[in-house]
């Protein structure tokens, strides 16, 4: 094939839609990912799934080959997915707001405790740490130490008097953060190495005796697979209203994140990535999704290709502005432009001095745009470069040759000229462009 052939072909499949086999060879890509970061398979499936069908009805985009521009839809879902409805904590009308941790034995509970602790500390919160892990001889005692880390107080049933019923601690810790005045109450709780049901029923005896304003399900994002079936006993034994990964700081892809929000739709609020108090911060959902994808370099060529294909736009666009070289094909094209954009008014109405041109494209529709188009086209290439060369006669001829009035003519070549002014001013108020401008 000569040259000019292959490129003849590659911008033929570059425009429309994304082709079928583009999606199918970058996800499968995609699928290897993700196993690799321990999603669970059946969360993969529907992901998978779900992307294609969002690819399918992609515009090709001019910026990105199709491999990256299926990577950018799959990082921009699995984004959306993992911070969709991502919230701060609840916190109470009516102090003491009540958050109970749970989740399995080693999950990280206890170390959770004294970091939020310390964290709402530095909030301006007067917390206070409830042990009603009762089960591990010196789990109160861990309790206690991080509590004293973290420079707050921590309740615990009084010691020598035997095994405490946690439910009650639970209760009399409430009782005692109004008396005290600590407007959140963070209640720790036993775990066992699996799913139990003794566990289970406790954690709920103790869920109803406090009314927790958050349960915060504390998994250890090294479980990989395994968090689906831990998420979905614990939601269907003592719910929970948010999630906690701990132990990021491993080597795990975080592939548990994925599946946790996935099966039980609870936002993740919180990441804990260290053993020291201070490894601790809200859930980040995008550097969450480039850890998970494992594509952080594709990820950033994404970046830079769009940046600089924007960036090369722009200059075309300005270099044309400033020197007042705008034509009618120009135009139509940003109107178009425009039109794909969507609300576009909110958007310049933010520009200094769009407003203009804001009035002016609030009344460009559909139907106004096709009859644009039409007029156009009916152009020679010289009179769309030149719309100076349309004169009256030549004006009819347009308006019978794309079916419309020579008024509708006049008020489209009025309508670029006024533009065309407006957009030189627009572009030396902005700076940029040659001339006396101070461009960066
Ligand atoms: P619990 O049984 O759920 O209360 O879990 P613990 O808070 O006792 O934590 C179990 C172990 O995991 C302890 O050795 C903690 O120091 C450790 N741990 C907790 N969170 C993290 C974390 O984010 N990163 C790492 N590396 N270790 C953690
Ligand atoms: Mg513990």
């Amino acid at each position: 094939l000569s040259d000019r052939l292959t490129a003849a072909l590659q911008t033929l499949t570059r425009k429309g839609r994304l082709s079928d086999a583009d999606i199918d060879a970058t996800a499968r890509e995609i699928r290897i990912a993700l196993l690799e970061a321990d999603v669970a398979l059946g969360v993969v499936k529907t992901f998978i799934a779900r992307i294609k069908e969002r690819a399918k009805g992609a515009e090709v985009s001019q910026a990105l080959n199709p491999a990256q521009q299926v990577v950018k839809i799959v990082n921009e879902e699995l984004v959306g997915i993992l911070g969709g409805e991502t919230r701060r904590l609840n916190l109470a009308k009516t102090p003491p707001t009540v958050i109970m941790l749970a989740g399995l034995q080693g999950a990280g509970k206890t170390t959770l405790a004294g970091k939020l602790a310390l964290w709402l500390k530095k909030q301006g919160h007067a917390p206070m740490l409830v042990a009603c892990d009762l089960q591990r001889p010196n789990a109160v005692t861990q309790l206690q130490v991080v509590g004293e880390r973290a420079g707050v107080v921590t309740f615990a049933p009084e010691p020598g008097n035997g095994v405490g019923d946690p439910v009650d601690v639970a209760r009399r810790a409430i009782a005692e953060a109004k008396h005290a005045q600590h407007d959140v109450v963070v209640v720790d709780t036993a775990g066992r190495l699996g799913v139990d049901e003794e566990l289970m029923k406790q954690a709920a005896d103790i869920r109803d005796a406090v009314e927790p304003d958050e349960v915060l399900f504390v998994v250890d994002a090294m479980i990989g697979q395994d968090a689906v079936t831990t998420a979905q006993a614990f939601q269907d034994g003592v719910g929970f209203s948010g999630v906690v990964l701990t132990k990021l700081d491993g080597d795990a892809r975080g592939g548990a994140a994925l599946s946790v929000r996935e099966i039980t739709g609870q936002p993740i609020l919180f990441a804990s990535n260290g053993e020291k108090l201070e490894d601790f911060d809200t859930f980040h959902p995008d550097r969450m999704a480039s850890r998970i994808l494992g594509m952080g370099d594709v990820l950033t060529l994404i970046e830079q290709a769009e940046q600089a294909f924007d960036q090369k736009q722009a200059e075309k666009a300005a270099e044309k502005l400033s020197s007042g070289q705008l034509t009618l094909e120009d135009f139509l094209e940003q109107m178009l432009a425009v039109r794909k954009m969507g609300p576009i008014g909110n958007l310049l109405g933010m520009l200094p001095g769009a407003g203009q041109m804001k009035d002016q494209l609030a009344q460009v529709d559909d139907k106004h745009l096709d009859k644009l188009q039409a007029i156009i086209r009916g152009m020679t290439p010289a009179e769309r470069e030149d719309p100076k060369l349309i004169n009256g006669s030549r004006r009819l001829r347009i308006a019978n040759g794309s079916g419309v009035t020579v008024r509708e003519v006049n008020d489209l070549v009025n309508r670029f000229f006024e533009a065309r002014k407006m957009m030189a001013q627009m572009a030396g108020r902005f700076g940029f462009g040659g001339g006396g401008g101070g461009s960066k």
